[in-house]
């Protein structure tokens, strides 16, 4: 039902046989699930950019790699979004709910055998409680790294903003590049606005202490400049991203499972 790759390669967990699945657990495999969310994103990116890009680098990833299996586990559309509530399309969870749902998703696959889980998120509001899914987890000793896609390159993310100084923003610079570069028809760059950013301190201040959002306050719910967008740009990030991933990926399956360690058994 969903789209896996373009080269075919059977990647997604859904579409796998049992005994491919059985054999997959023989040869140390990596397990990508994309957190995303489905909610307002200005009048020209559709309303799934922030679970689109996610299940994009698991897709390309999961292609890229042949020496192990990377599996792309069913995606999370749903995520933690209220303060994107008040444009029209946002679907969103309570926290709670939106913990629970990936804590559960991350012990099925982990009492399935498959101990290496990666939860690659895409929408700001679903950082924080993404993470303590992970924290949540680690007491119950399942494993599953949380991690932010925007996260894995900075550096280029600041050195080729044009307008949005390596923020991610939210239908800006490049969100709309990727958008771009990943699915050039669900944009309609004719309807683009640029929002001005609102917030309560000083530039100085910013760097250290900020509020969560309630609800978005720019006019016409976009965070950063979508006329500095394009699909070069959004095909040059892809590119850093899907290398940060898939080295990401290589670590992951060369490194033990975490397992808690008994207190006293490393005492002789
Ligand atoms: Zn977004």
């Amino acid at each position: 039902m969903l789209l896996g790759p373009p080269s075919g390669k059977k990647v997604l967990w859904q579409e796998l046989l049992r005994h491919e699945l059985l054999a997959a657990l023989e040869q140390r495999p990596v397990v990508i699930v994309p957190v995303g969310s489905v909610e307002q994103h200005g009048p020209h990116c559709p309303q799934d950019v922030d679970i689109s890009i996610p299940y994009h680098l698991a897709l390309r990833t999961a292609d890229a790699i042949d020496d192990f299996p990377v599996i792309v586990a069913p995606p999370q559309l749903l995520g933690f979004t209220h303060y994107n509530m008040g444009e029209v399309g946002t679907i969103t969870l309570r926290l709670e709910t939106f913990i629970d749902v990936l804590c559960d998703i991350a012990r099925s696959i982990w009492a399935n055998g498959f101990h290496r889980i990666v939860l690659l998120n895409g929408h700001g509001g679903n950082e924080a409680p993404t993470w303590a899914a992970s924290v949540k987890l680690a007491e119950e000793d399942v494993w599953a790294l949380a991690l932010t896609y925007w996260n894995m390159a900075p550096d280029e993310l600041r050195a080729w903003s044009e307008a949005d100084e390596g923020g991610i923003g939210h239908g800006g610079e490049w969100e709309t590049s990727l958008q771009l570069h990943l699915r050039e028809g669900l944009v309609d760059m004719s309807l683009a606005v640029k929002d001005e950013w609102r917030v309560p301190f000083s530039e100085d201040v910013q760097r250290y202490a900020w509020f969560p959002e309630r609800r978005r306050e720019m006019e016409h719910g976009v965070m950063g400049d979508p006329f500095t967008a394009s699909a070069e740009k959004g095909k040059r990030l892809c590119a850093v991203l899907v290398e940060r991933l898939t080295a990401l990926c290589r670590e992951y399956h060369e490194t033990e499972p975490l397992r808690y360690r008994e207190f006293g058994s490393h005492c002789p």
